[in-house]
C-alpha cells in the first residue's frame, strides 16, 4: 500500500526583548547561572506577573507577517505540569484565546508553490534550563521566563524537505521583521515535530508521533525521514504505531520512545487569574503594522523588476535583510545597478564572507563602482581598492584614485603606441602568434598593462592587440 506523510510543526521562537515575559529580569546569555532572576520568575508565592508589552507587539507583528488574524481580546492560561524546570509548577501560556489565528507560510516545492496553513500563534514563557553534571543536576533560572512565541502549523507538510522549506521561510520572515534572531545554535528557534502516515489519498489522520525540542534543520530532516520509514515498516508488519513522544538520537540516527503523549486535559488548563486580558485597539494594531518590513518574497520580486537582476541574484541578495538593505543603498547611488549586482554577487560577497559584513560602506562602494563603469579606473584597480573601501579606509574613492595616480589610461592613441612598442620589442612572441599560437596575444596585453603601469583597461588593450596582430 502507498502511504503519505502528514507532518505538523510546533515552532518555539525566542522573542528579541530586553526583559523576560512576566518580570523585568534581563535576558542575557553567557551570565553566571541564577543571576538574572527575581521572585516572579522563581515562582515565589504571592509574586505577581506583569505582561511584557514588547513581547505582545513582536508576536502580533509576526502574526501580521504570516497573514494571521489578530485576536484583539487575547487571554493567558495556566498550563500545569510538574518538572523541576518550572518553579511555579505551571507555565503561563495561551490556550483559549491566543494572540494570532490562521495565516500561512508559502513554500516552494517541486510541484510548485504550496501554502502550509498556520493554526495559531500563542505567547508563553520558557522553562528554566536543567544542566546535568557527573553526579548531580542543577537548574539555571536565567532562561526561565524568556518570552516564547509558539507557531503551530496545520499538518499540511508532506515531506522532510517541505518541513525544512517551511522552517527556512519562517525563519527568514521572523528575522526580517526583527522579531527574533532565530539563532538555532543558541536555541532561539526549536521545533516539536508531529508525524503520522496514512494510506495515500485518505483524509483521516493516522496516529501521530511527536519528536520534541529539535533545534537543527539537519536533525529535523533526518528525524522525519527516519520516522516516515519506521512507521511504514510498522504498517507493513501490521504493528500499530503508538501515540507517543519520541527522542531523536543524532548519533545513532534514530528515534526512540520517550513517554506516552500527554493529552491537553493532562495539563488542566485554566484562565490565568493573575493577568488581565490583552485588549488591543485598532489604533494600536495600525501603529504596529506600520513597523512591518517588506516581506522577503515581495522584496525579491520588486528587486528583480527594479534592477533588472536575475531570480537567483534577487534570491541571494534578499536572503538576509541586512545584505539586501546594503545592496539597495549602494544601488541607489550606482549608475548601473545591474552591473553593480554582478560585482556585488562575486567580489563584494566573497569579501564579506572572508572579512565580515561591512555596513556603512554603501556609498563609497557605489562611488568606486561608478568610477569603473565610467571608465575612470580599470577592472584591476577596482578590485585593488575594493578591500580598502569595504574596510572603511577609503571614504572618497575618486580622491584616492587621483592621489595615487590610478586613473585609467583611456587615451586610445597612447594605448596604440604602447601596443606598437610591445610588438616591436618582442619578435619571439610575434613569431609564435604567426605560427598559430593564439595565446601569445595575452602576452602582449600583459606587456601593455606593464607599460601603462596597470592603468589601461585590459579589455580595450585586448581589442587593439588582436587588431594589430591580425594585421601583421
Ligand atoms: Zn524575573
Amino acid at each position: 500500500m502507498e502511504f503519505e506523510n502528514t507532518i505538523g510543526l510546533e515552532t518555539h521562537v525566542q522573542l528579541k526583548t530586553k526583559t523576560k515575559m512576566f518580570c523585568s529580569c534581563l535576558l542575557k546569555t553567557g551570565c553566571e547561572p541564577n543571576t538574572n532572576i527575581c521572585p516572579v520568575c522563581l515562582g515565589y508565592p504571592g509574586a505577581l506577573p506583569a505582561i511584557n508589552k514588547e513581547a505582545v507587539k513582536l508576536t502580533v507583528m509576526s502574526g501580521m507577517m504570516l497573514g494571521c488574524e489578530i485576536n484583539r481580546h487575547a487571554t493567558f492560561d495556566r498550563k500545569n505540569y510538574f518538572y523541576p524546570d518550572m518553579a511555579k509548577d505551571y507555565q503561563i501560556s495561551q490556550n483559549t484565546n491566543p494572540l494570532c489565528i490562521g495565516g500561512g507560510v508559502t513554500i516552494q516545492t517541486p510541484g510548485g508553490p504550496k501554502t502550509v496553513r498556520i493554526n495559531h500563534i500563542h505567547l508563553e514563557e520558557d522553562a528554566a534550563k536543567i544542566n546535568h553534571y557527573a553526579s548531580s543536576s542543577g537548574v539555571d533560572f536565567n532562561r526561565g521566563g524568556t518570552p516564547l512565541m509558539e507557531i503551530v502549523s496545520e499538518p499540511d507538510i508532506a515531506s522532510a524537505d517541505e518541513a525544512i522549506a517551511y522552517l527556512t521561510a519562517l525563519k527568514e520572515m521572523l528575522v526580517y521583521a526583527g522579531v527574533s534572531d532565530c539563532n538555532l545554535e543558541e536555541g532561539n528557534m526549536r521545533s516539536d515535530v508531529n508525524i503520522s502516515i496514512r494510506p495515500a489519498g485518505s483524509d483521516r489522520l493516522g496516529t501521530k508521533v511527536e519528536i520534541k525540542n529539535m533545534n537543527t534543520f539537519k536533525g529535523i530532516h533526518a528525524a522525519l525521514e527516519y520516522e516516515a520509514a519506521r512507521q511504514r515498516r510498522c504498517a507493513a508488519n501490521s504493528i500499530p504505531v503508538v501515540q507517543e513522544t519520541r527522542r531523536w538520537d543524532g548519533e545513532a540516527m534514530e528515534t526512540s520512545s520517550m513517554r506516552s503523549k500527554e493529552n491537553a486535559h493532562d495539563y488542566r488548563y485554566f484562565p490565568e487569574p493573575d493577568l488581565v486580558p490583552v485588549e488591543l485597539s485598532e489604533d494600536q494594531l495600525e501603529e504596529w503594522r506600520k513597523l512591518l518590513p517588506e516581506k522577503p518574497e515581495a522584496r525579491r520580486e520588486r528587486m528583480k523588476a527594479q534592477y533588472g537582476i536575475t531570480e537567483y541574484d534577487a534570491d541571494v541578495l534578499s536572503q538576509e535583510k541586512e545584505r539586501a538593505d546594503y545592496f539597495e543603498k549602494a544601488a541607489a547611488k550606482a549608475e548601473n545597478p545591474k552591473l553593480l549586482c554582478n560585482f556585488f554577487m562575486s567580489d563584494v560577497m566573497s569579501w564579506f564572507n572572508a572579512n565580515g559584513f561591512a555596513s556603512g560602506t554603501e556609498e563609497p562602494l557605489a562611488a568606486l563602482f561608478n568610477l569603473s563603469t565610467g571608465g575612470k579606473i580599470n577592472g584591476p584597480t577596482l578590485k585593488e581598492l575594493l578591500g580598502e573601501v569595504l574596510s572603511g579606509e577609503i571614504a572618497d574613492p575618486a580622491k584616492t584614485v587621483e592621489e595615487r595616480g590610478l586613473g585609467a589610461v583611456s587615451d586610445t592613441a597612447a594605448l596604440e603606441e604602447f601596443v606598437d612598442r610591445a610588438i616591436a620589442a618582442n619578435p619571439g612572441p610575434v613569431q609564435d602568434f604567426k605560427n598559430g599560437k593564439k595565446a601569445a596575444a595575452g602576452f602582449f596585453v600583459g606587456q601593455v598593462m606593464k607599460l601603462s603601469k596597470g592603468k589601461a583597461d585590459p579589455k580595450t588593450v585586448g581589442g587593439i592587440v588582436a587588431r594589430k596582430l591580425a594585421a601583421l
